[in-house]
């Protein structure tokens, strides 16, 4: 199944049960989500209780999902709850990308996570990433160049103050990393919550 925004493992997508079950919109035994906290207008907050619903009705809008992004609260009404601590007033979005985020699977995150923006659009959810990833992904392997790259200033001390004493390559840190690649321009950005 394939998402615009999403490119991380299924692992990583929030209220995907472990086991096929029957979606309760259309029938189709497969891989379904909990619809408990989904945007369902069919269905009462009650009946979503218990429903779970499958790729395929997500990607008809039969169920969506809220997203906190990066500008804001999306939502059925769209970007409404602009965070007030953004600068800039938001950009204009194309209906479009507003509707295919909403038919995107949430992250799992420890915390709320935000959806992280470039290039006027959302960006992709690569998934978690360790130091390793950096790593592996950094020109010349210069895996905290390109952390400190990724990563805004505020939340820029978590790969020094995880490196240990006598450390040249950091090997693990007690935080989630969340990695995004920008559409337009293959720019990569990320965030992060610990716990
Ligand atoms: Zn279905
Ligand atoms: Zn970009």
């Amino acid at each position: 199944m394939q998402f615009r925004y999403f490119a991380a493992p299924p692992d990583e997508m929030s209220g995907l049960c472990p086991e096929e079950l029957s979606c309760s919109l259309c029938g189709t035994v497969g891989p379904c989500f909990r619809l408990e906290y989904a945007i369902c207008p069919e269905l009462t907050d009650q009946q979503k209780e218990d429903a779970v619903g499958c790729f395929d009705c997500l990607r008809k809008g039969r169920f969506e999902f809220w997203h906190d992004t990066e500008i804001g609260l999306l939502d059925e009404n769209g970007l409404t709850h602009v965070y007030k601590h953004n600068k800039q007033p938001p950009p204009e979005f194309p209906e479009s990308s507003l509707v295919e985020l909403r038919r995107t699977p949430r992250m799992i995150t420890w915390q709320q996570g935000l959806w992280l923006v470039h290039c006027n659009d959302f960006m992709t959810y690569l998934g978690t990433w360790d130091p390793k990833d950096f790593y592996a992904n950094a020109e010349a392997g210069d895996g905290r160049s390109l952390f400190f790259d990724m990563t805004e200033p505020e939340y820029q001390h978590l790969w020094d103050a995880s490196i240990r004493e006598g450390e040249n390559r950091l090997e693990s840190w007690q935080a989630e990393y969340y990695a995004f690649r920008c559409n337009h321009c293959g720019k990569l950005r990320g965030n992060w919550d610990c716990d």
